[in-house]
């Protein structure tokens, strides 16, 4: 299996090459048909397996699809750590970078002003820590109620940090109509009882 068989388009495909990735990894295999056919997806992968692109590419094939951009938020992935937050904006920023998506990040421990700023000037993809994103939204400085994708992103980490009243009430505030991704490294009862309030007939992905 090459990355061309997920019909992703060319400006996608031209960063994977410019990444040099032979091939996709387990973990993109399964899960990337199955977000592009829009299911709500629950996988286990851990660090190393390429679960960043699992579900950074077909992300952005699905708003290169949405043309035009409206620049309004899209898509939020919640991480638990300000690091992780890092390295998935950066990905997202490298897979997109011939197109013109537009991805913010916020996260906690240094000043809101410069993500504010940011914000306000229009964005399709927010990657946030759940405490900073709770902090902008009771100042009404980003607006989530256009949110059609939501991810978790090490989810069993989330709700090891304790962020389990957090994300209710992130998820309280976005539609009720989208879809959601929970990448996790364990599914421990925790993760399928929150799953279970949050994620609509997850189609599930193990590696
Ligand atoms: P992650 O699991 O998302 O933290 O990714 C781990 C590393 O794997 C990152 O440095 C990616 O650039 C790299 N990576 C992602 N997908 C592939 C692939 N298909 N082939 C080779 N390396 C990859």
């Amino acid at each position: 299996m090459t990355f061309s068989s997920f019909s992703l388009d060319p400006a996608l495909l031209k960063a994977i090459t410019e990444s040099a990735y032979d091939e996709p990894t387990e973990i993109q295999k399964q899960s990337i048909p199955l977000i592009i056919a829009k299911h709500d997806v629950m996988a286990r992968a851990q660090t190393g397996t390429g679960k960043t692109a699992a579900f950074a590419l077909p992300i952005l094939q699905k708003l290169l699809l949405a043309q035009p951009c409206k620049q309004k938020l899209r898509v939020l992935v919640l991480t638990p750590t300000r690091e992780l937050a890092q390295q998935v904006y950066k990905s997202f920023c490298h897979y997109g970078q011939f197109t013109s998506v537009t991805t913010r990040i916020a996260y906690g421990g240094v000043s809101t002003k410069k993500q504010i700023t940011e914000l306000k000037a229009g964005a399709d993809i927010l990657i946030a820590t759940p405490g900073r994103l709770l902090d902008l939204l009771s100042t009404g400085s980003v607006n989530l109620s256009e949110i059609d994708t939501l991810v978790f992103d090490e989810a069993d980490r989330m709700l090891d940090m304790g962020f389990k009243d957090e994300i209710a009430r992130i998820t309280r505030v976005l539609p009720r109509t989208k879809q959601t991704l929970l990448f996790s490294a364990t599914f421990a009862e925790e993760i399928y009882k929150m799953s279970k309030n949050i994620l609509i007939d997850p189609k599930l992905v193990e590696i």
